[in-house]
């Protein structure tokens, strides 16, 4: 029987109920597929032993659990792994586990590319050409989850790979319902970081919904005249709205803020521009995440100095402000967002 091209993961559980309840089947029933979906890792419907066999042959009529193609699969020396996926639509998008001591954490995408620009980023370059579906994302997270070892769980969720997560929050939130969900991966809310390049109405919709999710807002610059450069949507909002939204998740959610910041050799990375971001950031209960930039051949951008970055945090925290430099991770592959996703469209573009 061929596959079918609709993903299972693009039913709530309450539609899943339904869908059983339609073809003769107990609403009990929901609950144990989904039980094989998400904590025993099923791969097939024919894995989910417990069913009676006309069930898992009515499931693999309609569904499938995976509708995309791992294209790519890298992994680095420090076993952090990344794919490339494959849509049904031949479109691509990438997600990333990355593995630390005490934690096992899942970066994933929200959109085919992205119409934020940032100048500095590989995702950015071929803009936006749509949102990814629930099923889309959640496959992401459920993929990476069966690259675990068995006794190995996905501890962290953060949606910062290709996408501005906030543009599309209608399939992005059933999501982390249900990974936060008993009925789900049960983890826990405090542990999903969303990402943002700072929509300010947006920030103020998520923060109505009070859900302690951690928000990072990627600032990159302090003034308006830098930001302009390097993230092209602050022309029409501007640092001080941002922030403003910010606060206000803040005061809502009580979520510590976290701000990234890219350094980019020799255009952000200097200490005037680190005094600015301290001026910027002074009385507020925040963390600056710095990122040293990784090399992407097609920008003309580069990795800031080892002396430039540690003066950088220096200056933040002798004026008070919380800051660390993030740790590179899957160096040795192509770990930055959007890169290996780049490489693939253009790698299949026809010649001029
Ligand atoms: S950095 Fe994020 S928001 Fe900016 S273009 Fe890349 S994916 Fe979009």
């Amino acid at each position: 029987m061929p596959a079918s091209q609709r993903s299972i993961f693009e039913l709530s559980r309450n539609e899943l109920v339904t869908w059983c309840e339609r073809h003769g089947e107990k609403a009990f029933r929901a609950r144990q597929i989904r039980r094989w979906l998400f904590p025993n890792r099923a791969t097939s419907f024919e894995d989910m032993l417990e069913l009676p066999k006309s069930l898992r042959e009515k499931l693999t009529a309609e569904f499938s659990i995976f509708t995309g193609e791992i294209q790519q699969h890298q992994v680095a020396t420090d076993r952090t792994e990344k794919l490339l996926l494959q849509l049904p639509d031949g479109n691509t998008v990438e997600c990333v586990l990355m593995r630390e001591t005490d934690r096992r954490t899942v970066c994933i995408s929200t959109q085919v590319g992205c119409a934020m620009g940032c100048v500095f980023c590989a995702s950015g370059m071929l803009g936006l050409k749509r949102n990814l579906t629930r099923g889309e994302i959640l496959e992401q997270i459920l993929r990476v989850d069966r690259l675990l070892d068995e006794d190995e769980r996905l501890t962290n969720i953060v949606v910062m790979g290709i996408g501005e997560p906030l543009q599309n929050l209608p399939q992005l939130l059933p999501v982390l319902d249900e990974v936060t969900s008993d009925s789900g991966l049960a983890m826990s809310p405090r542990r999903v970081t969303v990402s943002t390049v700072g929509l300010p109405a947006k920030i103020k919709e998520l923060a109505k919904l009070n859900r302690p999710f951690n928000l990072a807002v990627s600032l990159h610059a302090a003034t308006d005249q830098l930001r302009n450069e390097l993230v092209p949507v602050n022309d029409n909002i501007g640092v001080e709205d941002i922030l403003a939204a910010a606060d206000e998740y803040f005061e809502v959610t009580g979520r510590r803020i976290t701000y990234e910041y890219v350094l980019l050799g020799g255009v952000n990375d200097q200490p005037a521009h680190a005094h600015q971001l301290a001026d910027l950031l002074a009385d507020r209960n925040a963390h600056v995440n710095l990122i040293p930039m990784n090399d992407v051949e097609t920008l003309p951008f580069h990795e800031p100095a080892e002396p430039e970055t540690q003066s950088f945090v220096a200056i933040l925290e002798a004026r008070g402000t919380a800051a660390t430099v993030r740790k590179r991770k899957g160096a040795d592959i192509d770990a930055a967002c959007g890169q290996l996703r780049l490489k693939q469209e253009t790698d299949s573009q026809p010649e001029a």
